[in-house]
């Protein structure tokens, strides 16, 4: 059996780029999402290259279901090497506007769920007993203020905490802990943030495009395969002397 990766969310956007740029290095890859036809699509089109990939449902939000799918993944792939906490959404609201169910579910996902996602590879890690790699997905919005995206931004500044406070605590068991930044990344999360975005400025979508463009350095988006090149060097032997670290993926936009 080779080294299982499980990457949460990766039925689409940046989780599926880091499951494609992951089977490159050998990893039998567990596609994890909440949505089981992109999961099942993404799965059943490594497979026809000739990869070991296989979907699993998980809805991140519930530790039970993250726990098992770890349990499942493990029996079907083999032993635990890396665990991407990649899933995440996102809303643009005011404060004052925010609904309630959107600020907790939000919070229930990208925090939460990511804890849950540390606790349930760190759990697996120490049974193997020989270290491991587990890699957040953080943002730009968890280092600075972002109007309109408060909940978000909140639950990125905890993954950031989240990331730093487990490495801490896991590296004596071998077990690395760091996180990647994406800047703007063209995913349908992305699209769904402009079109917001937009509306809410009265501005029009390329409009609200052009003056995100205008901001990275690099002149381009960045694109999920960006993102996973990061991925694939956190989780190489490369890296194995850095932990607690978040990698800007941003074309320039920041240094942090
Ligand atoms: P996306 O919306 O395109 O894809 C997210 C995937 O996560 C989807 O397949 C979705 O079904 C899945 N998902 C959502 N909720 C889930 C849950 N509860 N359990 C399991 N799976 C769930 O988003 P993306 O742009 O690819 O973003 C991926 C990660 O990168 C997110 O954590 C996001 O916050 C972060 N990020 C993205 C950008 C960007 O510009 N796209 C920038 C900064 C950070």
């Amino acid at each position: 059996m080779s080294k299982l990766a499980i990457v949460t969310g990766a039925g689409q956007g940046i989780g599926e780029g880091i499951a494609r740029r992951l089977v490159k290095d050998d990893y039998a890859i567990a596609v994890a999402d909440i949505n089981d036809e992109t999961a099942q699509k993404v799965a059943a089109d490594l497979t026809a290259q000739g990869y070991q990939a296989r979907a699993y449902h998980v809805d991140v939000a519930q530790r039970q279901e993250v726990f098992d799918l770890v349990q499942k993944a493990v029996t079907d792939l083999g032993e635990l090497a890396l665990f991407v906490n990649n899933a995440g959404i996102a809303f643009i609201d005011s404060f004052v506007d925010s609904a309630p169910d959107d600020v907790e579910r939000l919070l229930d996902v990208n925090l939460k769920g990511t804890y849950w996602g540390i606790q349930a590879a760190a759990t697996q890690f120490k049974k193997q007993g020989h270290g491991g790699r587990i890699v957040n997905a953080a943002s730009l919005a968890g280092y600075e203020a972002s109007a309109l995206q408060s909940a978000y931004s909140a639950s990125k500044f905890g993954i950031r905490g989240l990331t730093q406070s487990a490495a801490k605590e896991l590296a004596a068991d071998q077990i690395t802990v760091n996180a990647y930044n994406p800047g703007i990344v063209r995913t349908k999360m992305r699209d769904a943030i402009d079109a917001k975005t937009a509306a809410i400025k009265g501005k029009t979508v390329p409009a609200q495009q052009a003056s995100c463009l205008a901001e990275i350095p690099l002149g381009r988006e960045g694109t999920p395969a960006d993102v996973a090149e990061v991925v694939a060097w956190f989780a190489s032997d490369a890296a194995k002397y850095v932990t607690g670290q978040s990698l800007q993926v941003d074309g320039g936009m920041r240094f942090h």
